[in-house]
């Protein structure tokens, strides 16, 4: 049990210090929602209008298909490389890798950002290329890494992007995310502003804020990017337990660098040098013999145990 807490740093898969993956996905995608989001900014490149004759999603149970898919952001240089998975309806994939295996952009393509250069996503069978990324979005719930916090009140930043929510929805969201007993202690509790210039919160709180966006957005698919900096153990396992609950009846995808999160996915996609390694449950991948995850799960095993003895050794008098 120990070991499975750790986070997946043993072979190089948390290395840096700052991730921006998806904040970067979240801005992108706020303008091309045409939201505001206190920087002028147009959309990104040439993949910001939708295709003739698009149609919107329907999200029925919510299947994610990747079939062949290349990519790279530039044709000289292709970062993704064939990349094929099914996260069927309901179920949470765990997407591991070192840095720059491509984790990131594979979400980029799901959000539409970019289009593959071959191959095909699809979500219910419906081709992205052939949907209104205004429907696809709106399917999509993200909980970045680091999220982005408005010098607003509590309230608003929760909010933030739903117009329509009452207070009443944004308590009931701060409380699925179990952030209401923090805020209740707040000075002004849902009013208590946030931000540069107001409180600062730390990078659970902000993480759970971000949860307690996606209840309120109450979307068919979650996307989930773990954060790789180390909380304390009691907050990481809190955000484990609340986007479990998030993930219920969703499908999700989650970039994870926690073994626990890794273990507990229904499927598992080992990413290297943008192409998957390996895919499979976490007992499918510890049972081959030579497996990148296997070695992977043995390394951090050892290290456990390593420190469980230091950890001994050191209590003795
Ligand atoms: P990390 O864990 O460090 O976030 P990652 O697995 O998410 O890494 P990606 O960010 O998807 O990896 O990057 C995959 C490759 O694509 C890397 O070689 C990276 O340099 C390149 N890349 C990422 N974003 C861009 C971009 N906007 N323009 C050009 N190249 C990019």
């Amino acid at each position: 049990i120990v070991q499975v807490c750790m986070p997946l740093n043993t072979l190089g898969f948390v290395f840096r210090e700052t991730n921006d993956a998806l904040v970067n996905v979240e801005r992108m995608f706020s303008v091309l929602a045409g939201e505001r989001y206190g920087e002028a900014g147009g959309g990104i490149g040439d993949e910001d209008r939708d295709e003739p004759g698009a149609r919107d999603l329907v999200v029925a149970a919510g299947e994610i298909v990747f079939e062949h898919v290349d990519f790279g952001y530039d044709p000289a240089r292709q970062v993704l490389h064939d990349i094929s998975f099914r996260a069927s309806a309901g179920h949470t994939i765990a997407v591991v890798g070192g840095s720059g295996s491509g984790k990131s952009t594979l979400v980029r393509l799901l959000f539409r950002l970019y289009a593959p250069s071959r191959g095909t996503i699809s979500i219910d069978g419906q081709d992205l290329r052939q949907v209104t990324r205004r429907t696809l979005r709106e399917a999509i719930g993200i909980v970045p890494q680091d999220t982005v916090l408005f010098n607003e009140t509590i309230a608003y930043n929760i909010g933030y992007g739903r117009v329509r929510a009452t207070r009443a929805d944004i308590v009931r969201a701060a409380r699925a995310a179990q952030l209401d007993a923090f805020i209740e202690r707040l000075p002004d509790h849902y009013d208590t502003r946030v931000g540069e210039r107001g409180l600062r919160l730390s990078g659970g709180e902000r993480q759970r804020i971000a949860i307690a966006r996606a209840f309120l957005k109450d979307p068919p698919i979650i996307v989930f990017d773990e954060a790789t900096s180390a909380l304390d153990t009691r907050s990481e396992r809190a955000i484990q337990t609340e986007f479990r609950r998030l993930a219920q009846g969703r499908t999700s995808i989650v970039i994870a660098h926690r073994l626990s999160t890794v273990v507990d996915a229904d499927r598992i996609l080992v990413m290297e040098h943008g192409r998957i390694v390996e895919q499979g449950t976490h007992d499918e991948l510890i049972a081959r013999p030579h497996g990148v995850y296997a070695r992977m799960w043995a390394l951090q095993r050892e290290q456990g145990e390593l420190e469980h003895t230091q950890r001994r050794l050191a209590a003795q008098p």
